[in-house]
């Protein structure tokens, strides 16, 4: 057993598996020509680039905390589709038991060239646009805004899925349509506000501010379904500030990779490969995605 091991690399090959993709954080193995295992590693990644060591437990509390919106998902919009399997199937006896708690399976889908991103409330890329430009995305908003204020109602805000290496860039819901077609960009719109509105009720009410997050989709091209894919609504993929401390006018203590960020800023090491983070970075960084988790699913991790 090596439960506890923290595990930076994977290689499911030896068993069988023909792997499909690897991203910053996930390895997508192929079960068969409709499934996929989707396994999260205890990778961070901060500045687009990955860090050497990982953080313990990371990988498994990422994928039981998207298994928990998804079952949110599920009885609040349960017209919405998923791409986790409906019955959980079993792993392949073969692999390893430790890999369960960090993967999912899932079914295999195009993706849909498209960072959803929902704001709710003004900060990071958006803050700076806005300060500069009076905008948000290139979409005009009101004037006399605050860092972290509240928007009236939360926008929709895409960015293109940079391939690799690159960065995303923030566009409009414009510039999205004619990306992906105008009617597609409408259900992806209208999907991403609608589960962006029930988490940040159901965090809300659990003390934590879901301020800004980012949804991926696929299509069922059997069906022309709309299909919500990736991790959601985690510290990775979302800002999740503490409610108690939310003040306007301030950058706000999220619940992700600040003590990382501001870490490799200070010692000079941002963007650079290969970077090994200290014990104490780790373990704070542990400790803030631990107490999301706990804090949005009212249970431990371990
Ligand atoms: P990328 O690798 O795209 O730069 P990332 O670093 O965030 O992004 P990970 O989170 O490590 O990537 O890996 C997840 C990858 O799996 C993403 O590329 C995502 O688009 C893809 N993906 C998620 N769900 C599915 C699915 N159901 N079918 C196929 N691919 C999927
Ligand atoms: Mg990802």
């Amino acid at each position: 057993e090596q439960t506890d091991t923290t595990i930076t690399d994977l290689d499911l090959t030896q068993y069988g598996l023909k792997k499909i993709a690897s991203g910053k954080v996930r390895e997508l193995y192929e079960i068969d020509s409709d499934t996929l295992l989707f396994v999260a590693t205890d990778r961070i990644s901060a500045y687009d680039v990955i860090l050497a060591n990982g953080i313990p437990g990371k990988g498994a509390l990422l994928t039981q905390l998207s298994a928990h919106w998804f079952s949110l998902i599920q009885t609040h919009l349960p017209t919405l589709r998923t791409h986790l399997l409906p019955t959980p199937t079993a792993l392949p006896p073969s692999l390893p038991r430790n890999l369960s708690t960090r993967s999912m399976l899932v079914q295999r889908l195009k993706i849909i060239p498209l960072e959803s991103i929902v704001r709710g409330y003004i900060t990071g890329s958006a803050w700076a646009e806005y300060k500069t430009h009076g905008t948000v995305h290139g979409v005009p908003v009101p004037s006399g805004l605050q860092e972290s204020q509240k928007f009236d109602t939360p926008v929709w805000t895409p960015s293109t899925k940079a391939p690799a290496g690159e960065h995303d860039e923030n566009i409009s819901p414009t510039q999205a349509a004619a990306l992906v077609g105008k009617e597609l960009a409408g259900r992806i719109e209208d999907a991403s506000l609608k589960v962006y509105q029930m988490a940040h009720d159901y965090a809300a009410a659990r003390g934590i501010i879901i301020a800004d997050t980012k949804f991926e989709f696929g299509l069922d091209e059997a069906t022309n379904e709309l299909v919500l894919v990736d991790e959601v609504l985690t510290p990775d993929s979302s800002r999740f500030w503490p409610a108690d401390r939310y003040e306007i006018g301030r950058g706000q203590q999220s619940y992700d990779k600040q003590p990382l960020r501001d870490w490799l800023t200070s010692s000079g090491l941002k963007g650079k490969e290969g970077v090994r983070m200290p014990e104490e970075v780790v373990r704070d960084t542990e400790q803030r995605y631990r107490e999301a988790y706990e804090r949005l699913t009212g249970e431990k991790h371990r």
